[in-house]
C-alpha cells in the first residue's frame, strides 16, 4: 500500500476489530457535498482537514442518537480521529440504491416513529455541524426563540459576516421581526430530527431497507425535517403518505415548511455561494408578501 491514508486506515480497522490487515483497495465513492468519500472492504470511509475532526466527533454522536431508537437505519461509526494527517470517520459499509417503491413509504413511517422520540429541551446535548458549518444547539424551552436566535439570526450573521448583505440583510431582518406573529400558536414538542434530510441523505439496502446517514442532528420541530425532504430534489408522494397516516402534521405546516428550509438555503449560501442568495430572498419575500 503506497498510499499512508490507505495503510494507516487499514492499520486503524485491523486494530479495531481484531482482523487481519484488510487488502481491499481505497476506492473513492462519489456523491458527498463536503468530504472526500472512500470504500475500503466493509468500511466507509470520511475524510477532511485535521482542523474538521470535531465534525466527525459530532456526526459519530448522531448516528448513534439515531441507532439507539432502532426506527430506521443509519449506518453503525466504528472510530473517528487523525489517520495520515487526516480527519477520518470509519462507519460500516452499507452498499446503497436510490430510494424506491415501499422503502419509501416504509421511510416515512420510520421517520414519524423517530419523531415520537422526545427531550425535555430545544436543542442538543452538543453543537454540531449542518455540512462543516457549526450548528448551535444550545438548550431553550421556547422553539420561536430558538429557532430565531440558533437558527436563521445564526445563519444570517454568517452570511454578513461573508459579504452578504444588502436586500438579504433587510428582508432577513424584516423575518426575524415577523417570526413571531408567523409561528405564532405553534407548540411543537423537541423531536428527534435527522436534521439534514434531503434526498441526497437517504437511500435503501438492496434489499429495499430505507437507511438515513450524514446526520446533523437536535431536538427540535419534526416539521423542519419534513420541511427539508421538500428542499433539492424532493420525496415521493408514497414518503409523505405514510409519514402523515402515521403521524399527521399540524394546520398550516407549508408556510412553516418555507420558514424552515430558509435556514437550508442559508446555509447553502454560507457553504457554496453565491448562487442561492436570490432563492433565499424568494423564500423571505414570499413569507413576508402573505403578511400584507
Ligand atoms: P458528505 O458528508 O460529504 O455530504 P455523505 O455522508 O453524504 O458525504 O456520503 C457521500 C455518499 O456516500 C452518499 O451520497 C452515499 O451515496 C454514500 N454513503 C454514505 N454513507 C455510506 C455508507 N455508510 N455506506 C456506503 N455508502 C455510503
Amino acid at each position: 500500500m503506497d498510499n499512508p491514508l490507505h495503510s494507516a486506515l487499514a492499520e486503524q480497522i485491523s486494530v479495531l476489530t481484531g482482523t487481519s490487515t484488510i487488502t481491499a483497495p481505497l476506492q473513492p465513492i462519489g456523491g458527498g457535498c463536503i468530504n472526500h468519500a472512500y470504500r475500503l472492504g466493509d468500511w466507509f470511509i470520511k475524510c477532511n482537514d485535521p482542523d474538521l475532526l470535531d465534525m466527525f466527533a459530532t456526526e459519530t454522536l448522531a448516528l448513534n442518537e439515531i441507532n439507539q431508537y432502532q426506527q430506521v437505519r443509519a449506518p453503525q461509526p466504528l472510530w473517528h480521529g487523525l489517520a495520515a494527517g487526516h480527519a477520518c470517520l470509519i462507519m460500516e459499509y452499507i452498499p446503497l440504491q436510490p430510494l424506491k417503491g415501499k422503502a419509501e413509504e416504509q421511510l416515512g413511517q420510520q421517520l414519524a416513529a423517530l419523531h415520537q422520540h422526545k427531550q425535555a429541551y430545544f436543542g442538543w446535548h452538543c453543537d454540531n455541524s449542518l455540512g462543516s458549518t457549526l450548528q448551535p444547539n444550545q438548550a431553550d424551552n421556547d422553539w420561536i426563540n430558538f429557532f430565531i436566535n440558533q437558527r436563521l439570526e445564526y445563519q444570517l450573521r454568517l452570511a454578513a459576516e461573508q459579504g452578504y448583505g444588502g436586500r438579504l440583510q433587510q428582508l432577513g431582518e424584516r423575518l426575524l421581526s415577523a417570526l413571531p406573529k408567523i409561528l405564532a400558536g405553534h407548540t411543537p414538542h423537541p423531536a428527534l430530527l435527522h436534521g439534514d434530510l434531503w434526498s441526497g441523505n437517504a437511500a435503501m439496502t438492496s434489499d429495499g431497507q430505507p437507511v438515513i446517514f450524514d446526520p446533523a442532528c437536535y431536538y427540535g420541530d419534526r416539521e423542519a425535517d419534513i420541511a427539508m425532504t421538500e428542499l433539492f430534489g424532493g420525496f415521493s408522494r408514497r414518503f409523505y403518505q405514510a409519514y402523515h397516516e402515521a403521524y399527521p402534521l399540524d394546520d398550516g405546516a407549508p408556510i412553516r415548511f418555507t420558514v424552515y428550509n430558509i435556514y437550508h438555503v442559508l446555509n447553502h449560501l454560507n457553504l457554496f455561494g453565491e448562487s442561492y442568495s436570490q432563492q433565499a430572498q424568494n423564500l423571505m419575500d414570499s413569507l413576508l408578501s402573505r403578511l400584507r
